[in-house]
């Protein structure tokens, strides 16, 4: 297979060189010009069929969709908008494409409505195949950036029996039969016995597995999939979606923060400049959807603008106590425009925290020293007794994309809390043990991935962001 692929066959010299490649019909004009694509870039390559090349019977079955295998010359092109392009020598279909019924056969961009509701095609657009190779540069980059700190990879469980944040939001795992589950006294299923014998959930958060390590390695990630039962249609949760938890010894608070902050840009950095053409094609593309909105529904900047702007200005870093007086103080509080109550002890809604960031800070805001009782409960508990050590990111058009904490590496105040909280103390002694043997002070993260890919892309749609999207009702594939 002496293929080569369109992205390196663009960066290469045209000199007449004899070159092998294949993809699929984007375009075909003037039964001579075709545009192939094979996902490499969103560029597409301009194949030269001479009038006479192909017969009748080929040139009908070449239509958008159709794979082919090109064999010809790489030349410098005549036409404008390309450096070079392929003077076919030979052109093979290799799988046809039934142009009345391709979903992709449009004159007009699909809306992302409805390419969701083809998601098994959508990868072949220009939208997705930019979307998707960003997600996969900047799954490439958290490696990178963790393995460079000298941090270890983790793999921690999917199926675990503990829930890391007391939500309640687990999907559980279980080998009971549906027919004839075992009971209880009362009749209720014993789920007791979920998963031989051990009550089992698909995982929340890798976190307290990851503590568990970083008291041997000092500094783990896991990068993973986590699960949470979110009954919700919001455009930023999703019930299984990707999360990056680094757990470090040694560090508090501070620490904790300036390596999410540190994280975050490098991400925004590492995008900027491996993955340019894609960006300056969603840029535009949202540019370009903006056109549609009235004027002061529109944003200031673009979407490069944006990332250069938040990858260069340090983020603003607010107590809890302070976000709340802001929010109280603000005209949009006395125009009474918050849908939800606000008063000290509540957790922040999402127009709350994009509130803080878009109108008032106008740039990413890290929240700390939130109310105890709204956390969980591994979380560093503050000298006032009443907040604890947590931080939250909230980033503009999203919200909340980091949650993290200083844990709480007390013994005895730990177990005070998780009694408070009526967690099982017996239960995890596994946990505690950490605090018995040798316990320091650490703390650690998460960062939705999704979430950080909405970032970066500016897709306003979670489900747009994720390969295949996993949300109440959508479980096809
Ligand atoms: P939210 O308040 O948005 O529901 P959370 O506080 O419940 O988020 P955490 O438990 O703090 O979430 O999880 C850490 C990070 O994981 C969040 O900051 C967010 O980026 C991401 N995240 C949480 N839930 C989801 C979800 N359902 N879908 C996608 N990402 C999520
Ligand atoms: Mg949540
Ligand atoms: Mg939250
Ligand atoms: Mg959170």
């Amino acid at each position: 297979n002496k293929r080569t692929k369109i992205k390196a066959l663009l960066a290469t010299e045209p000199a007449g060189q004899e070159v092998t490649v294949m993809g699929w019909v984007r375009t075909f004009r003037n039964n001579q010009f075709i545009a192939l694509n094979d996902g490499s870039t969103n560029q597409n390559l301009q194949v030269v069929a001479a009038l006479g090349l192909l017969d009748d019977e080929t040139l009908k079955r070449i239509t958008t969709g159709t794979s082919l295998k090109v064999v010809g010359e790489l030349v410098v092109s005549q036409g404008k908008g390309q450096k070079s392009e392929v003077k076919a020598v030979s052109i093979e279909v290799l799988g046809d494409c039934d142009s009345e019924q391709y979903p992709l056969q449009l004159k007009n961009r699909p809306s992302l409505e409805y390419l969701r509701e083809i998601a098994h095609l959508r990868f072949r657009t220009n939208t997705f195949g930019a979307v998707f190779r960003i997600r996969h540069s900047l799954a490439f980059a958290i490696h990178k950036f963790f393995n460079d700190k000298g941090f270890i990879y983790l793999h921690t469980p999917v199926i675990t029996a503990s829930d890391a944040e007391g939500a309640g939001e687990m999907f559980r795992v279980t080998t009971l039969p549906f027919d004839n589950p075992p009971r209880n006294d009362d009749g209720s299923i014993n789920f007791k016995e979920d998963f031989f014998g051990k009550s089992t959930n698909l995982t929340v958060s890798g976190q307290l597995e990851g503590e568990l390590a970083a008291m041997a390695f000092s500094d783990i990630y896991t990068f993973g999939p986590t699960f949470r039962a979110e009954n919700s249609n919001t455009t930023r949760h999703l019930a299984e979606f990707w999360m990056i938890e680094p757990e470090m010894a040694f560090y508090d608070i501070e620490d904790n923060m300036n390596l999410a902050e540190e994280f975050i840009k490098y991400l925004i950095g590492y995008v900027m400049s491996n993955n340019r053409e894609d960006l300056v094609f969603l840029a535009q593309r949202l540019a370009d959807e903006e056109k549609q909105l009235p004027q002061d529904k529109r944003s200031e900047f673009g979407l490069i603008e944006k990332l250069i702007f938040v990858q260069s200005n340090a983020f603003e870093r607010i107590t809890y106590t302070e976000a709340i007086d802001i929010l109280l103080n603000s005209s949009h509080y006395k125009k009474k425009k918050f849908q939800y109550e606000v008063k000290w002890g509540i957790d922040l809604q999402s127009e709350h925290e994009r509130y803080l960031v878009e109108k008032h800070f106008k740039k990413p805001v890290i929240v700390t020293g939130y109310p105890a009782a709204i956390k969980a409960f591994y979380m560093r508990m503050n000298d006032d007794g009443k907040t604890v050590a947590a931080m939250d990111i909230l980033a503009p058009g999203i919200g909340e994309i980091v949650g993290g904490s200083q844990r709480e590496e007390r013994y005895n105040n730990l177990v005070e809390r998780m009694e408070a909280m009526h967690v099982p103390v017996e239960e995890m002694q596994w946990y505690l043990d950490t605090r018995r043997f040798g316990s320091v002070p650490h703390a650690g993260f998460g960062l939705g991935f999704e979430r950080m890919v909405q970032f970066v892309t500016g897709m306003t749609n979670i489900r747009d962001v994720i390969p295949f999207a996993r949300t109440p009702k959508n479980c096809e594939f």
